[in-house]
């Protein structure tokens, strides 16, 4: 494990803002989120360092992108929207998808008429020939000076140890007027920042506008849209109404042990079977938890609304 100061400004000053164990992998190793007092950026610290962190994403992870195909296709083709400008007036536009895990997205856009490549380090994701894959982080990318009319980051950038070395070299390797699209939660929302939303510690990062913004600055980009639907991924604000009990109520910090157990928790607890019968007995002992579940897509509606939802799709354009 290690500590760290902000990536974004450098800072030492942190402020504590929760305790979570990593829930998916290693239920018993516990982590904590802190913000910089100074630029709002939110990460994992003390952290598993760059050398310790393979042991998080295990085989299984990488499974998520070879099952629910469907749902994986229709990803593509809502990402492969936000290129839509690109492609308009060019014969064959390059694209770099970092994090390309099986490169799945990259090879959508191939068909799209779009010559491409990708960047994947896990040594756990499938090998890829049909395009250039780069085995090495996006950082250590070189010799690509300028290249690429677009570049992608679907959910990679909170994974990463450096996002600042990130950015740089996203804005390194693009032409100018290329753009780099990058989807990332939103620290400011109820999500990330109160309900636990983060997969920590496979998430290290988590940003706000703020902080984006700030980034791009430094590394000669211009954040020119945002975009805060579902459409691609979904953080739904669940256990809000125990965040507002516990907060308004009880009036202490809501913690982990303060969430709802999942259904599936429940049944495993009680040895139950999942069953009509089953659900009707955990409706009649969990009344807040069944309002809890059934206002959250209105809440989640009200969120992307008003731009606080726990997912962004930034699009910055090279200066
Ligand atoms: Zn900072």
């Amino acid at each position: 494990m290690e500590t760290v100061n902000c990536n974004l400004c450098g800072s030492a000053k942190l402020k504590f803002v929760y305790n979570i164990p990593d829930r998916h992998f290693f239920p018993n190793e516990r982590f904590n989120v802190v913000e910089c007092k100074g630029c709002g950026l939110g990460f994992v610290n003390p952290r598993p360092s760059f050398e310790e962190i393979n042991r998080y994403y295990p085989p299984e992870f990488y499974e998520y992108f070879t099952t629910d195909l469907a749902f994986h296709k229709k990803r593509y083709q809502e990402e492969s929207k936000y290129l839509l400008d690109v492609k308009k007036g060019k014969d064959r536009p390059r694209l770099l998808d970092i994090g390309c895990a099986n490169g799945d997205f990259a090879r959508y856009m191939a068909i799209q008429g779009w010559e491409v490549e990708g960047v994947e380090i896990s040594a756990n994701s499938q090998p890829i020939h049909d395009f250039p894959v780069y085995r090495i982080p996006f950082d250590q990318l070189e010799g690509k000076c300028a290249q690429y009319d677009a570049v992608t980051a679907w959910a990679v950038l909170e994974h990463v140890h450096n996002p600042m070395a990130y950015f740089r070299k996203a804005s390194e390797v693009l032409k100018s007027d290329g753009i780099f699209v990058f989807l990332v939660t939103n620290f400011k929302s109820l999500s990330s920042k109160r309900l636990f939303g983060e997969d920590v510690p496979r998430h290290l990062y988590f940003f706000t506008r703020d902080t984006i913004q700030r980034y791009m600055e430094i590394v000669g980009m211009e954040l020119i849209a945002e975009d805060y639907r579902n459409n691609i991924y979904g953080m739904p604000p669940r256990g809000w109404l125990y965040y507002l009990i516990t907060r308004l109520v009880k009036r202490r910090d809501f913690t982990w042990e303060d969430m709802p157990p999942s259904f599936s928790q429940y049944l495993n607890r009680n040895k139950l079977e999942k069953n009509i019968s089953s659900m009707f007995r955990y409706a009649l002992t969990h009344p807040i938890d069944i309002l809890d579940r059934a206002l959250v897509p209105l809440l989640e509606r009200y969120q992307i609304w008003t731009k606080t939802y726990g997912i962004v799709t930034y699009t910055a354009r090279k200066k």
